[in-house]
C-alpha cells in the first residue's frame, strides 16, 4: 500500500530549516542532526533529503544513489563521532507496530555506552 508522504511532519520543518536543529553533517541527499531527546551519549539521526515516510517507503522508491548516499554518510557519521571503535546501533524504527513517531525516514544512531538488550518488553 503506498504511504502518502506528510509535509508538515517536524523533520520536513527542519529539511526546509523553517526550525533549526543542531547540525552534524549534510550534503545532497542526507542530513544528520542532534536527537532532541538522546537516549545515549550520543544519539545522532540521519535522514534522506528526499520525501519518504519511512524504510518501506525508501526501499521500494528512493533511487539508487539517494540508497548508496545514506548508507555511506551514515557509516562515515558513525566513524567521524569516534562510534565504530566501541560499537554502536542502528534503529530505524517504521509504522505503528514499530513505534515510529515522526513520519520521515530517519535512522538513529545511537552509541557511546553499553547498550543492553536490543528489545524491551512489549508495553
Ligand atoms: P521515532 O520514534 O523513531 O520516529 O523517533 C523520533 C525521534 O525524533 C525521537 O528520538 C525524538 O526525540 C526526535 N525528535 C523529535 N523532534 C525533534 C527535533 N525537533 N529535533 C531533533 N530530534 C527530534
Amino acid at each position: 500500500m503506498a504511504k502518502t508522504y506528510d509535509s508538515n511532519n517536524i523533520f520536513a520543518k527542519i529539511l526546509r530549516g523553517d526550525i533549526p536543529c543542531k547540525k552534524i553533517y549534510e550534503d545532497d541527499t542526507v542530513l544528520a542532526f542532534h536527537d532532541i531527546s538522546p537516549q545515549a551519549p550520543s544519539h545522532i539521526l540521519v535522514l534522506p533529503k528526499g520525501a519518504y515516510v519511512d524504510m518501506d517507503d525508501f526501499t521500494a522508491k528512493a533511487t539508487d544513489a539517494e540508497i548508496t548516499g545514506l548508507f555511506r554518510a551514515l557509516g562515515n557519521i558513525a566513524r567521524a563521532a569516534g562510534l565504530a571503535e566501541g560499537g554502536y546501533r542502528v534503529i530505524s524504527n517504521i509504522g505503528v507496530d514499530g513505534g515510529q513517531e515522526v513520519p520521515h525516514l530517519h535512522l538513529h544512531l545511537v552509541g557511546g555506552r553499553k547498550l543492553g538488550r536490543m528489545l524491551q518488553p512489549a508495553e
